[in-house]
């Protein structure tokens, strides 16, 4: 084993500069909260934004799909795996994001992955946001194209990178469309004038915003006014879909392309049939109760005022349910996470590389499920920490 011996002086150094990252078992429990090592805990570290992963709607789907398809998928879409419950979700997606076509991955970070890959390559340009999520920064080096990063939400930056790429065959812009860090948003529209001026094409990640943004969910690409032509639209079903797996929708020689070039879908298996039919259960439910929605911006909005009035800094859009408090050092941020998690609250610490040196932070995740007195609660919490 000797020649694994470097790992053990890796991990003692990680473990000095506080940086080390270890794994526990967290039994979610109703009512937003969760139980770790026997405690029972205020989860404010899930991304299950509509509580629709403990929905007995959805749980339900997902039983009836796992007896009328069975445990796995037992193969990939192209080969076999692509059953009667993968078309529908396919078909609910594609109706769902109002777009002629949808194609399933095993994860988002598979889709974001095969996606960026299938459209640029060497001789070709992306350009990413310095903030954008791994698996987009994955995919770009992935592709093999010119990888350029602009700085956050920078949009002279990118113009400046789009003219400087004007050689290149051709040109790709990535972003997330809600930053999972900071929970703030991409300046959407511009970047799709951006787009459209320069010619090139567009992938906006909506996995934080697929059921929160946009006047009916559809994520935040919805709140465009004008051309989405060169706009394609990648999400997460692990998300507000509470289920598991990812989709790319876009226009239908798009998805046919994507179908023949995404490596991540071409030779991974099918999503599990209880996968599909969780999702196509949440879909429904995203669009009969738009009160779930309300409920998780106006909590957001009353945590960051709460927050403000207690003298904290929340970052963010107003209506994310992702609300970031900056610590900066990240012993610090840890010391903070332990000392909610002992009055009862999971707030994770997130450091680097997942976030920029110095930019430490506690990350706050609301969910509709989540009873506003817990939020009074966390408040509190904060201020005797
Ligand atoms: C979570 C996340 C992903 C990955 O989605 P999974 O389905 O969990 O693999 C991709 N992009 C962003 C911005 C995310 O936050």
């Amino acid at each position: 084993m000797a020649a694994f011996d470097w790992i053990h002086d890796e991990l003692a150094s990680l473990e000095q500069a506080g940086l080390r990252r270890s794994v526990r078992c967290c039994e979610p429990l109703p009512g937003g909260r969760c139980r770790i090592e026997g405690q029972t805990l205020v989860n404010l570290a899930s991304n299950d934004y509509l509580g629709l992963a403990s929905d007995p709607r959805v749980i339900a789907a997902g039983v009836a799909a796992l007896q009328q398809s069975g445990s796995g998928a037992r193969a990939s879409a192209l080969v076999s795996g692509r059953g009667p419950l993968h078309v529908a979700l396919e078909r609910a997606l594609s109706q769902f994001e109002r777009t002629e076509a949808a194609v399933l991955f095993p994860t988002g970070y598979a889709a974001n992955l095969g996606v960026i890959a299938a459209l640029v390559e060497a001789g070709d340009t992306v350009l990413c946001d310095r903030l954008n999520h791994a698996s987009l920064i994955d995919g770009c080096r992935l592709s093999g194209a010119k990888l350029r990063v602009y700085s956050h939400t920078d949009l002279t930056g990118l113009e400046s990178e789009l003219e400087k790429s004007r050689p290149s065959r051709r040109r790709l812009i990535v972003t997330d469309s809600v930053f999972s860090m900071d929970g703030d948003l991409a300046p959407l529209s511009q970047l799709v004038n951006l787009a459209d001026d320069y010619k090139a094409m567009l992938v906006v990640d909506e996995a934080h915003a697929t059921g929160i943004f946009g006047p009916t969910g559809r994520g935040l690409h919805e709140e465009l006014t004008g051309n989405r032509a060169h706009c394609l639209v990648i999400g997460t079903l692990s998300k507000a879909i509470g289920s598991q797996g990812g989709f790319v929708a876009g226009s239908q020689a798009v998805c046919d392309w994507i179908r023949n070039r995404a490596r991540t879908q071409l030779f991974s298996t099918g999503l599990t049939p209880a996968a599909c039919g969780t999702a196509l259960a949440a879909l429904e439910i995203i669009d009969r109760e738009p009160e779930r929605r309300s409920r998780v911006h106006d909590q957001a909005q009353q945590l960051r005022s709460a927050l403000r009035s207690a003298g904290h800094q929340p970052l963010g859009d107003e209506r994310c349910p992702i609300v970031p408090l900056i610590i900066g050092d990240p012993v610090e941020a840890v010391r903070w996470s332990i000392r909610l998690m002992d009055q009862g609250y999971l707030v994770p610490a997130i450091r680097p590389p997942t976030v920029p040196n110095g930019g430490s932070r506690l990350r706050i995740s609301l969910t509709a499920d989540h009873p506003p007195d817990a939020l009074q609660g966390l408040v509190t919490a904060l201020r005797s920490s």
